[in-house]
């Protein structure tokens, strides 16, 4: 995993998508993600009853890069009264007739729980500038609109994780090619999938733009070698619960003098 630190060039091919650190294959990370996932039930507990702050974890990457995936094995060592999933889909007309930040604004979470975007307002600087679905002089105005925002949550108690899966071309041909082999996953097929990965290219320069302009002192953007689905969940998981851990968190006193309190029979 990479942290982009604020003013790196970036440079997409720097980052190989099959790294797996020091694992070669999957069964070697199990016992350590077993673990993890126990250190994250307690660390959401104690984010819950200290009511301080929220975690807000956000996925973007291509299509097929593993983010439906990686938000069932990340829930998995979860309490799902205590988080909240968004899906960023194209804008409704209603989201539209509002400026770009207002859909993301009222999904953040609440103190005390944990919100996963799948995608977000970043799609306003990825497939909007992509496909130029407004004129440049607005997207290009959206990076440090998104710093500002961003900086604004988390100078109120939210912690904001940004996570890029970084696949290759070549593993999402796979991953594409095996949805239409599979019956049981050709519902996930789109048209959309086929035709997007046509800009393969204009996608990565734009990927490169964001993680170059949006990677800050207070939200700074992690790269996730995702080629290998247990390597991407093993350093995701990793990097929440240490996020969580550095936040030295405590459960709050007791409302009640506990010493003087009898329960009735
Ligand atoms: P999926 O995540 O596969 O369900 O697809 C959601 C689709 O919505 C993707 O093709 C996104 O690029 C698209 N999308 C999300 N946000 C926006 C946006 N702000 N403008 C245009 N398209 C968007
Ligand atoms: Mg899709």
């Amino acid at each position: 995993m990479n942290i982009i630190k604020p003013g790196d060039l970036v440079d997409l091919n720097d980052y190989a998508p099959d790294f797996t650190g020091a694992y070669e294959k999957k069964g070697q990370t199990k016992r350590r993600l077993k673990k993890l996932h126990k250190q994250l039930l307690k660390l959401q507990e104690l984010l819950y009853a200290g009511n301080q702050h929220a975690l807000l974890i956000i996925l973007q990457g291509m299509d097929t890069c593993g983010k439906d995936g990686t938000i069932r094995r990340v829930m998995a060592g979860m309490n799902v009264q205590g988080c909240d999933v968004v899906s960023f889909k194209v804008p409704s007309t209603d989201e539209l007739s509002r400026d770009f930040l207002w859909r993301a604004h009222r999904a953040v979470p609440p103190k005390g729980k944990i919100g996963i975007f799948n995608r977000s307002h970043y799609e306003d600087v990825l497939v909007v500038r992509v496909h130029s679905l407004v004129p440049e002089d607005i997207w290009s105005q959206h990076y440090q609109q998104i710093n500002d925002f961003e900086k604004m949550l988390v100078e109120s108690g939210t912690v904001v994780l940004k996570f890029f899966l970084h696949i290759s071309k070549d593993e999402q041909k796979a991953r594409l090619e095996s949805r239409i082999s599979d019956p049981t996953k050709h519902w996930k097929v789109m048209e959309s999938d086929v035709r997007e990965r046509a800009y393969w290219d204009d996608y990565m320069q734009a990927y490169e733009v964001m993680l170059q302009k949006c990677s800050t002192d207070w939200a700074p953007w992690h790269v996730i070698p995702a080629n290998k689905k247990w390597y991407r969940n093993l350093v995701i998981t990793e990097c929440i619960v240490e996020t969580l851990r550095k936040l030295d968190m405590r459960y709050p006193e007791p409302s009640v003098d506990i010493t003087k309190f009898t329960i009735g029979d």
